[in-house]
């Protein structure tokens, strides 16, 4: 009798492959390398063939982007992913050691080594295309298949990386082109919560959660799946399980919406705190001024995300938008560069914000969401500096003291909270 990773039993004949991936903490040492060989190995006992992803071992992409941060602080991008990509090359090697060690049969390779082919945007390249024929080759063989997580090669035969927390992508894209039955992201939770554990203890696991609801998660800062995963996995309609390297569980399954699956107004609470506000004031109330205000600042590269827009008085508005806490100081120079041009009557930022987002696909047929968001906010008097909404969501820019405050207090107003039983 065989059992899949959840406990189902399969047909005897049947012999599913599932890519899994471990994430940097779940390989941060040699004990957990091993304990994550072991595990592998139970599943390969249970008649499953295996193709692994895995991440650098926890910390070690930081301590390399630091080294090159020491001799530049524009260190050339081709040469930063020949360095950032070799965090995971370690972990692959050690991983087959520790299976080879327990009688396992494995095989590590680079994404180079198995054609994991993007395009050449170093630092943030997308898979074009992957040759599963090695890999199929080895799983014949009853090997397991280690990849190298976060990293490809494009047409040129260039090393290039993913993107933080790329890993993820690695092993939706595997699981895609193998057309395995599951893929499984192994991290330090147990599945996909409510918000941030480690915000809010009294944080819910999700048994599901669909893809366009994971999606609008991720993008709005939750940093469990790389956005790029869930939209691969969503695309390809991969089953995208988040289980964890430590605990038995089922985790949580991602997947596409069913019917009565979930009856919750909301799913999740996201954060993002890595963004800032600018602000331009007094600027002519006509035609052609935000494209004045914002084209500059996107042929600088700059990515932008909340854009608000007061109402006019005196002939005058005021225009105030959000960008990514790193670029904030390049932006505030730019503002302040088309201030005069603009006779703008002032300029003014601000890094210490925070977005806090309300997600569900139960939005679309529910009124007064926004509402109860707002009351519970005020109940803490925590003032809203920026407000967006969409079909899914709700988000609201505070001062980033109130991030705590804030997703705890949206959390008992949704009631998100475990059932108090089961904590
Ligand atoms: P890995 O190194 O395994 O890729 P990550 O640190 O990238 O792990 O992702 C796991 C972390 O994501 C958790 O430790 C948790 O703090 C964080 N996280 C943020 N939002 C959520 C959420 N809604 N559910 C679960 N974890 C979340
Ligand atoms: N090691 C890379 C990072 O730290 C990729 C990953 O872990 O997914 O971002
Ligand atoms: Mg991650």
């Amino acid at each position: 009798m065989k059992i899949n990773a959840i406990g189902e039993t399969l047909q005897e004949e049947f012999m599913a492959l599932i890519v899994q991936k471990y994430g940097g903490t779940s390989v941060g040492t040699i004990e957990r390398i091993e304990s994550v060989a072991a595990k592998i190995k139970k599943y390969q006992d249970e008649g499953n063939q295996l193709v692994v992803a895995v991440s650098a071992m926890s910390g070690e992409t930081n301590r390399l982007i630091a080294l090159a941060e020491q001799i530049s602080e524009r260190p050339d991008r081709r040469e930063m992913d020949v360095l950032v990509s070799t965090g995971e090359q370690v972990t692959i090697a050690l991983l087959c050691m520790a299976l080879h060690k327990i009688g396992c049969k494995a095989r590590s390779y680079t994404g180079g080594q198995v054609r994991i082919l993007t395009d050449s945007a170093h630092s943030k390249a997308r898979i074009q295309s992957i040759d599963g024929e090695k890999i199929r080759e080895d799983l014949q063989n009853n090997r397991v298949v280690v990849v190298a997580g976060f990293q490809g090669v494009d047409e040129e035969g260039n090393i290039t990386t993913l993107g933080r927390g790329g890993s993820d992508t690695t092993a939706v894209a595997l699981a895609t082109a193998l057309k395995a039955e599951e893929c499984q992201i192994f991290t330090d939770v147990d599945g996909v919560y409510t918000t941030d554990p480690r915000i809010e203890p009294r944080a819910r696991r999700l048994d599901r959660i669909t893809f366009e609801e994971m999606l609008e998660l991720a993008s709005l800062g939750s940093k469990v799946l790389q956005i790029r995963a869930v939209e691969f996995a969503g695309k390809y309609n991969v089953p995208l399980r988040v289980l964890s390297s430590f605990e038995e569980g089922q985790g949580t399954l991602i997947t596409t919406e069913e019917e009565g699956m979930e009856e919750a107004k909301i799913s999740g609470i996201a954060f993002n705190k890595d963004e800032a506000k600018l602000t331009i004031r007094g600027v002519p109330d006509q035609p052609g001024v935000a494209y004045k205000i914002l084209g500059p600042i996107s042929d600088a590269n700059i990515e932008i995300d909340m854009i608000v827009q007061n109402v006019g008085s005196d002939d005058t508005t005021d225009f105030t938008f959000t960008v990514h806490r790193s670029e904030y100081a390049k932006a505030l120079e730019i503002l302040r560069g088309i201030a005069g041009e603009l006779e703008a009557r002032e300029v003014k930022g601000d890094d210490s914000i925070v977005k806090i987002s309300l997600v569900g696909v139960g939005m679309r047929s529910h009124a007064g969401i926004a509402s109860t968001m707002f009351a519970a906010l005020a109940k803490e008097a925590i003032n809203i500096q920026m407000i967006s909404t969409s079909e899914i969501k709700v988000s609201v820019v505070v001062d980033e003291k109130y991030l705590e405050l804030g997703v705890r207090c949206l959390h008992q107003a949704f009631q998100l909270d475990a059932d108090p039983v089961s904590v």
